[in-house]
């Protein structure tokens, strides 16, 4: 006899822990499955490992720059494995803290593999559960790319479960987990190479923002790669050589870290056998309202292919319970406008339209302004690292549309702004506000 909720939802990451709680708070009888441990990619192999080996980055950057500010210090060891070790027990916290809410909401949770027998009934190690709502969340999966000796690199999976530091590193990939993962390598002290397919990273970026991030790497010795397709890669003993197809041979490499993307976990899901549409990647299609094509089955977060990140699988995965057993009519949420930052070195923060998309959709009507500027804290740096703004406008009364920013400090300033461009600001409200003094941010309103 299988086991009746009111609502399923397939994976315990950041989108179905979400939609669960939330959904429970109304009164709904709710089960999660999860395969693996509690808060899923961003818990244990994403933003926050991520963020904490940023953070370690940056200390190190400022060990080096407390020189020039008077300390007198030798350069400090760093240990990565004490490092690595502080990290996992943290998210062993993290993942007790996932489980203690779930329980505080009384929504129950089984540990194993969820495998769809029909569109309303799961199946866990042998045992079927049912619910008239099932909310598909199992997020993606590095993707690793299908060239001869691909085996003998590792994802950013692998990156997170390096107990020592690889010295001499390629990181292949151009978006923000290949920079991000460059930039924590090299700052750490890594001779890294980054490898970009195309003639630039971070493509669908403002073109300001795509310069700023190749600056930044370079700048932090980090040899940038442009135009350079993988062709394969070999290894000779403990050292990798990669082979790109224009013939050159790169290495040699103690690791190699493809970040070239991820892939929605749908194919062993049985999504086929329930009827319900996949793009030609494996994404679940749905509409505005997260809703599939199947009635009661809905997906939320990375699986559906929108934009990837978690502040996003949360909100959609609440608005979603908010609707279906909150009575919140016509809830869904907007996927315009949603900001984000690259934690490189100088961190990088955007939302909106970049400049090139405003022109094509308001042509003559986009007026763009920009600061470039060696902020405070370099002055008495003999190193500078420079910050690149933008806001992009559009109409005559230059309603804010897009604000870019690279830059110290940018993963922090950009929040406060993405609220004006959400709410409609125009530049002149950008003007009427008084600037704080002396930060970075006040380039954002003082611009001419
Ligand atoms: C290196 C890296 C850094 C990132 N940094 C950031 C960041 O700084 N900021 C940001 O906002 N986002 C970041 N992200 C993206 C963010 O982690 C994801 O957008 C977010 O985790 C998506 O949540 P989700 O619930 O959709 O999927 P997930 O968090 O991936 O959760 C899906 C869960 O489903 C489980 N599952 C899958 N299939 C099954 C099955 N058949 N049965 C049972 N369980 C199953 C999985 O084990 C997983 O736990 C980062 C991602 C990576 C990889």
């Amino acid at each position: 006899m299988a086991e009746n909720y009111d609502l399923i939802a397939i994976g315990g990451g950041s989108a179905g822990v979400a939609a669960a709680r939330r959904a429970a708070q109304y009164g709904a009888k709710v089960l999660v499955i999860e395969r693996g441990a509690m808060g899923g990619t961003c818990v244990n192999v994403g933003c926050v490992p991520k963020k904490v080996m940023w953070h370690a980055a940056e200390l190190a950057q400022a060990f080096r720059d407390a020189t020039d500010y008077g300390f007198v210090v030798t350069q400090p060891a760093h240990d990565w494995a004490r490092l690595v070790e502080r990290r996992e027990n943290y998210i062993r916290r993290l993942n007790g803290i996932y489980e203690h809410n779930l329980e505080k909401e009384s929504v129950k949770w089984v540990t194993g593999v969820a495998r769809l027998v029909d569109a309303h009934t799961v199946e866990v190690d042998g045992k079927e559960y049912e619910a008239p709502h099932i909310y598909i969340a199992t997020g993606g999966e590095p993707v690793i790319p299908d060239l001869p000796g691909a085996e003998h690199g590792i994802s950013s999976d692998g990156f997170f479960a390096c107990t020592e530091r690889p010295q001499r590193v390629a990181v292949v990939g151009s978006g923000y987990i290949a920079i991000e993962l460059a930039g924590v390598l090299g700052s750490l002290g890594s001779d890294v190479q980054l490898f970009a397919r195309y003639d630039s990273i971070l493509r669908s970026m403002d073109e300001m923002i795509q310069s700023a991030a190749i600056e930044g790497l370079e700048q932090h010795g980090i040899g940038v790669n442009l135009d350079s397709i993988p062709a394969s890669v070999s290894r000779d003993g403990g050292e990798l050589t990669l082979e790109t197809a224009n013939g050159k041979q790169h290495g040699p490499f103690d690791e190699l870290i493809w970040a070239v993307g991820r892939q929605p976990l749908t194919a062993e899901l049985g999504v086929a056998e329930a009827g319900i549409e996949v793009d030609d990647r494996g994404y679940v299609v749905v509409n505005k309202f997260q809703e599939s094509n199947v009635e009661g089955v809905y997906a939320i977060g990375d699986v559906t292919g929108q934009l990837e990140l978690t502040p996003v699988a949360i909100d959609a995965g609440r608005r979603l319970s908010d609707r279906v057993f909150g009575g919140m009519e016509g809830r869904y949420l907007d996927y315009e406008n949603i900001p984000t930052v690259v934690f490189s070195h100088p961190p990088i923060g955007t939302v909106g339209l970049t400049e090139a998309q405003a022109r094509e959709k308001y042509s003559d009507a986009v007026k763009v302004y920009t600061s470039d500027f060696v902020p405070l804290y370099y002055g008495v740096l003999d190193e500078k690292v420079r910050a690149h703004m933008k806001l992009v406008c559009v109409g005559e009364d230059e309603k804010v549309i897009g604000c870019h920013i690279a830059g110290q400090g940018s993963d922090e300033i950009l929040q406060g702004f993405a609220v004006a461009v959400k709410m409609g600001a125009r530049k002149q409200d950008l003007d009427d506000t008084v600037s704080i003094h002396p930060t970075s941010a006040e380039e954002l309103v003082t611009m001419r």
